[in-house]
């Protein structure tokens, strides 16, 4: 388990490493969004974020251990957990809620009270599909709240979602990469969009897993960055297929060693990237 409590720890020692960090926003239970920084604060930047997907909490604890180990110059930002209050959710369920109303809001949409595989944040919105990029329109999009899928009443209706955006708008990364779990797989481009294809190909074959065009994803954070940029913007999903969401940790040394090169790669496609 890797939890918002983990995180600031991770992001305390990291703190005091040298290592600078931000507070991009504020989760709708008020937990600190935060964003960590490696390599040169000045010049073009790369931007990772993980953990949108509460129960793919194990990506939070792959990025913070991928930002450790970078060493490049290039300037890297990092948001681990995008959704703290859904990781907290699927990690200790409905105690982690304090507020009554909410709890109860939570309970009718999930009376088992088992959230370990929820993905959305506390409003049973699935931030992934709540971004601005043919919202909506997405395969396997629902409007009304529940663990999934749902849309949220409009385009970056929720602050997590908001958060993500306003800082990418502030720093212009060149490349980003959107960490998910599960079936080591990078799907790149947005619809017709296909920028820089030879960089998706050389990520992939350096972590072994396969790339694949998206089809029928809208809303997604990767959606609205490449829609709106015409710049590189991958997903990534880590972690073994036949391995249970929840059980993931135990692929965990394997994932580290696939990302390896990654944020080496995407540094070195620093001048063709524009
Ligand atoms: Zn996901």
């Amino acid at each position: 388990m890797y939890d918002f409590e983990d995180l600031y720890r991770d992001i305390e020692c990291a703190k005091r490493k040298g290592m600078h960090v931000e507070k991009i926003g504020k989760s709708y239970l008020g937990r600190e969004i935060f964003a960590i920084h490696q390599g040169d604060m000045q010049g073009k930047q790369i931007f990772v974020q993980g953990a949108i997907h509460a129960r793919e909490w194990i990506t939070a604890k792959l990025l913070v251990t991928m930002m450790r180990e970078y060493d490049g110059e290039v300037g890297v930002w990092c948001v681990p957990m995008s959704n703290p209050d859904g990781c907290m959710l699927t990690a200790y369920g409905i105690d982690s809620v304090k507020d009554q109303h909410i709890r109860e809001f939570l309970t009718r949409l999930n009376p088992t009270g088992d959230y370990r595989y929820w993905k959305a944040n506390c409003r049973g919105v699935d931030l992934n599909v709540n971004f601005n990029a043919d919202w909506g329109k997405g395969r396997r999009n629902v409007t009304y709240p529940c663990s999934a899928n749902y849309i949220g009443m409009f385009p970056e209706s929720e602050v997590e979602t908001k958060a993500l955006v306003g800082f990418t708008k502030r720093i212009m990364p060149y490349a980003t990469l959107s960490y998910h779990a599960k079936g080591r797989v990078i799907y790149q481009g947005y619809k017709e969009i296909l920028p820089y294809q030879e960089v998706a190909r050389e990520i992939a074959d350096s972590a072994g897993y396969s790339l694949e065009e998206s089809i029928g994803s809208a809303g997604g954070y990767k959606d609205w960055f490449v829609a709106t940029t015409r710049r590189l913007g991958l997903t990534i999903e880590v972690g073994d297929d036949d391995c249970d969401i929840t059980q993931l940790e135990r692929d965990f040394g394997n994932m580290v060693g696939q990302n390896q090169y990654v944020l080496q790669i995407l540094a070195k496609a620093k001048d063709i990237i524009l």
